[in-house]
């Protein structure tokens, strides 16, 4: 493998002065399960690696006024253990966190990480997108924070820009009694990418309730459905799951590769949806 620098800086100062090096290809680094295989297979091509775990904040899970902030350095496997993510109001992450990989690869690999990655396939992005987190990035000019629905440009694209870096996510409560599933279909029960993900979520609304529906692995990035979630939101009976089923096959747009076809994709992508929205159903009652 093509050799490169190691960083690891304690201070955001330093991490933002080695990210900007000037004429030198710079990557963040974290649990290191895409970057170290992409760099071997020289998809990527690293001069220097800038390790973030040892960042403020970065590996922290705590409650604020504004909701669950999650560092971008924590690991899968303590999102599914956490009492905090793993409890009433954000268990859908703790779910798509215990969906990614295998306890080998969840060990390591990072939130973060899986979020700048930005693969479509990402188990914890639908999950996110249902709970309308936020992205929250820092640069050497400052905070931002971007709703995950705008986060993701394309495959392998962010909003992030050059020199900066995902500090966490904000995920805000969602309203008491949600209810809330991540189903993942895959080749292998462990260890391999989403053909497709779904991840639904309902709450009691004015006598009824609301919907959200995310669908990964079906489209240039992970989604919402909008009229899935409408069609839900009018009522659950048959017709009404079977609709909102038709209508995440009619939004996505997925690809041919080498775990599935597209035509398989959007084939399951209607029973994957249905058993997520039953899921939840089953959750609700
Ligand atoms: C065997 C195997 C199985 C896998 N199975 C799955 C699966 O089922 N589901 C799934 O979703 N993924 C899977 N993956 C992919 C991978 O493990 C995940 O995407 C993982 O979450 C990446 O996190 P990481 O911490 O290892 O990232 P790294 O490899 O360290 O980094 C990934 C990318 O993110 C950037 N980056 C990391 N942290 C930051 C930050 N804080 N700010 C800005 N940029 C940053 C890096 O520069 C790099 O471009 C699998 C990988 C392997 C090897």
């Amino acid at each position: 493998m093509r050799p490169f620098d190691y960083y690891k800086p304690d201070t955001f100062e330093e991490a933002f002065r080695l990210l900007m090096l000037p004429d030198k290809a710079v990557m963040p680094l974290a649990g290191a399960t895409d970057l170290i295989p992409m760099t071997r297979d020289e998809h990527w091509q690293p001069d220097v690696v800038v390790d973030v775990k040892g960042l403020p904040g970065l590996c922290d899970i705590k409650e604020t006024a504004e909701g669950l902030f999650v560092g971008a350095a924590v690991r899968m496997a303590e999102l599914v253990h956490h009492p905090l993510v793993n409890g009433p109001r954000w268990n859908l992450l703790a779910q798509a966190a215990a969906a990614m990989g295998n306890e080998q690869v969840r060990s390591r690999a990072t939130l973060g990480g899986n979020l700048c990655t930005a693969s479509p396939a990402a188990d914890s992005a639908p999950a996110l997108l249902a709970l309308e987190a936020f992205a929250v990035i820092r640069g050497a000019a400052g905070e931002r924070r971007v709703p995950i629905a705008e986060f993701f440009l394309g495959p392998r694209k962010t909003a992030l820009q050059k020199g900066e870096l995902l500090i966490g996510v904000l995920v805000p409560a969602p309203p008491e009694g949600t209810a809330a599933t991540y189903v993942k279909l895959s080749r292998r029960k462990a260890g391999d990418l989403a053909v497709v993900g779904v991840a639904a979520l309902a709450y009691s609304h004015n006598g009824g309730h609301q919907w959200r529906v995310a669908l990964g692995a079906v489209a240039p990035t992970p989604i919402r459905a909008p009229e899935a979630e409408a069609a839900l939101n009018a009522g659950h009976d048959e017709a009404t799951i079977e609709q909102a089923a038709q209508c995440a096959f009619d939004v996505c747009c997925p690809i041919d590769d080498i775990r599935a076809s597209a035509e398989y994709r959007k084939a399951m992508v209607r029973r994957i949806a249905r058993r997520a929205i039953e899921g939840v159903l089953e959750k609700l009652l």
